[in-house]
């Protein structure tokens, strides 16, 4: 294939999981579905049942507002809008994490309002690098496995979990070999990188990662397009079309993110000399930078600048999702963190009801002035 022809598959998968739902219930697979943030992964794949990542969708809200205040975050109502609407049907369960206060309330909200779809919690430590921590995460992990053996009938082996952690490694490390390779070639537009990364939930990975490969491969034969203005973006999630039409629009290149859906997925492996649950636990515990992930120092902050610095990012972009708290509360701290590197900061809110972004857009196209001043 070439890279046109990878770029429209990425595109194909990413914008109709329903279809790839359809093609894995065909093929007899039963799916399990993982909400985000850090569900385990590794532990679906190596069942023999497929993980699909649910992160809600563009939809309007009507039947989950029986079941949420308007002032909870836009992925969280449009899971459950979706599991009322009965877009998940076929599905055999849902692993959905406890790392923000809106996750909690969506675990305890599905049991009533999907009955048909098992809710599995994976309920996560505050302080996860300790021995405590650690013990807590595994034994959280060893009940998902119970509730998933229950749900689908599938049985664990460590064996298969060692094969999944490997598959899980490769994927991180063709993702962040993809995240480097990208930042130097701007050609590929924001709506064509969302499209890699987003695609990523929908197929299991060893066949995401032979994609990623070919579409390496690919780039490594072509000639980078012409220089644009490139910026950084950070948040939970920066999926809409509308509003990556605009960074395109621009001329705006994304050179590289802090994004919950995006980057930050693949920045942690999981270690191999180690029991596998011991492995997965470990993996957690060393995660980092994340407002999800419980840090006294808020590392995260410079992070976002050294890596901006790095690859040549001339600003950065956080694109927060309403009613966020962990990233309302890590924002006045990325922005000391910017003010003192000097690096130009823009604030885009979004959420999943929007379709209208034209005050982003002249927010974006003021920034790219100051970029280019
Ligand atoms: S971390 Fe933020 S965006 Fe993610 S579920 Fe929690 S409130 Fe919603």
């Amino acid at each position: 294939m070439n890279i046109q022809q990878i770029l429209n598959k990425f595109h194909e998968i990413a914008s109709n999981p329903a279809k790839q739902k359809e093609v894995y219930i065909a093929a007899g697979k039963q799916i399990v579905l993982t909400a985000p943030v850090y569900t385990p992964e590794e532990i679906v794949h190596s069942m023999g049942l497929v993980p699909m990542g649910a992160w809600g969708a563009d939809i309007t809200l009507e039947k989950s507002k029986e079941y949420y205040p308007a002032f909870i975050c836009s992925i969280m109502q449009s899971i459950l809008e979706l599991g009322m609407k009965g877009v998940y049907e076929g599905v055999s369960a849902i692993i959905i994490p406890s790392l923000c206060d809106s996750l909690k309330c969506l675990g305890q909200n599905w049991k009533y309002a999907v009955p048909s779809i098992p809710f599995i919690p994976m309920t996560y430590p505050q302080n996860r690098a300790n021995d405590i921590g650690k013990t807590f995460v595994k034994a959280s992990y060893e009940r998902v496995i119970a509730d998933l053996e229950k749900a689908t009938g599938a049985r664990f082996e460590e064996t298969a979990l060692f094969r999944s952690i490997e598959v899980y490694n490769k994927h991180n490390a063709v993702m962040r070999q993809l995240d480097h390779v990208l930042t130097s070639h701007p050609e590929i537009t924001a709506r064509q990188r969302s499209d890699i990364y987003k695609s990523a939930f929908f197929v299991m990975k060893e066949d995401h990662t032979d994609l990623v490969l070919q579409l390496l491969d690919a780039l490594q034969e072509t000639q980078p397009g012409v220089k644009k203005i490139s910026v950084m973006i950070s948040g939970i999630l920066c999926d809409s079309p509308a509003l990556l039409q605009i960074f395109d629009d621009l001329d705006i290149q994304i050179a590289c993110d802090d994004v919950a859906a995006e980057s930050r997925q693949y920045r942690t492996d999981a270690p191999t000399n180690m029991s596998a649950l011991d492995a997965l636990s470990e993996k957690f515990a060393r995660m980092d930078h994340c407002s999800v992930l419980y840090d006294a120092d808020k590392k995260r902050a410079n992070l976002i600048v050294s890596t901006a610095q790095e690859r040549g990012a001339k600003g950065v972009v956080v694109v927060l999702t309403k009613f966020c708290d962990p990233e309302e509360f890590d924002y006045p701290i990325i922005k000391k963190a910017c003010e003192a590197a000097k690096l130009p900061l823009l604030l885009i809110e979004a959420d999943r009801q929007m379709d209208n972004y034209e005050q982003a857009r002249t927010a974006l196209e003021a920034f790219k002035g100051i970029l280019e001043g």
